[in-house]
């Protein structure tokens, strides 16, 4: 793995949550959903081969250049029949907790016949409509996708995560799959700023002080906001309106998982969005 934070894997997430429950005799219903889920990710992990990248390192310098992610819109391979029955146990999990989502009951009772299809993936993938099946909305269909699709996403990064050339990316989108970043870090070394894919978990550098949503860099429009104590921060753009939620390695003192502080800081959320701030989706 690229920078700080190690072990970012579904299996050392389910770990995590385990003996956080040992300790605390007992996990909400939201951390409950998330090993479930983690469980699922962890064993589609385990069945994937290793992607063949077939770039030469000549290839990954001109993309790196020319900003193309290395597995860009229309390169993303998968196995359809294990990507559907992924996603088939996953709609089943959506359906056993569908309290912790805002969708209609019996959109989850749609969800489980099988609703997937290839192209609605691709489109995902690519960012444009998916046109979900009747009975589903795009939003629930999207949570679906971004869950099912995470360990073959991470089967990509995991494998071409170490070629990217950090001094030379530096954009706002990931550059192994184009998703945005939805968690950044200030690493414990030197508080550099690392920004963390929303769709596959690489990580990757980061200018500190510039919106990576919409390339502001006027000091003016751009801040953050920390808590009294501990290691958050909340960074702003006033120029898109969009926040990003960062934990300052320098901070903290036990193992930091990354996917984990995304569900760790939802009151973060909920105050930027009270200041008016929204996710880049
Ligand atoms: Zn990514
Ligand atoms: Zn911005």
């Amino acid at each position: 793995m690229v920078g700080e934070v190690r072990g970012m894997t579904s299996s050392a997430i389910v770990e995590k949550l385990d003996a956080m429950e040992k300790e605390e005799g007992s996990l909400p219903s939201l951390l409950q959903f998330y090993r479930e889920l983690a469980r699922i990710q962890a064993r589609v992990g385990q069945e994937l081969k290793k992607p063949d990248p077939g770039f030469s390192g000549e290839e990954i310098l001109q993309r790196t250049n020319e900003g193309k992610p290395l597995v860009a819109g229309g390169e993303f391979r998968f196995d359809w029949p294990l990507l559907q029955r992924t996603s088939q146990d996953i709609a089943n999990l959506f359906r056993k907790y569908a309290n912790l989502f805002n969708n209609a009951p019996e959109e989850f009772d749609r969800l489980t016949e099988g609703v997937l299809t290839p192209d609605a993936v691709k489109a995902w993938y690519e960012g444009t409509p998916l046109s979900p099946a009747d009975g589903i909305s795009e939003a629930l269909l999207r949570d679906l996708i971004h869950a099912a699709a995470k360990p073959f996403l991470a089967n990509y990064s995991e494998t071409l995560n170490a070629s990217i050339d950090q001094g030379r990316w530096r954009r706002g989108y990931c550059p192994i799959c184009g998703g945005n970043p939805d968690f950044s870090f200030l690493s414990r070394d030197n508080g550099a700023r690392w920004l963390v894919c929303s769709r596959c978990d690489t990580e990757w550098l980061f200018q500190r002080l510039k919106c990576p949503y919409c390339s502001n860099t006027d000091q003016k429009t751009l801040s953050y906001y920390t808590g009294e104590e501990g290691p958050y921060r909340l960074y702003v753009c006033d120029n898109c309106k969009h926040y990003l939620k960062t934990i300052d390695l320098r901070n903290t003192k036990t193992e930091v998982l990354i996917p984990l502080e995304r569900l760790f800081t939802l009151e973060i959320d909920a105050q930027a969005r009270d200041y008016g701030y929204s996710p880049c989706e």
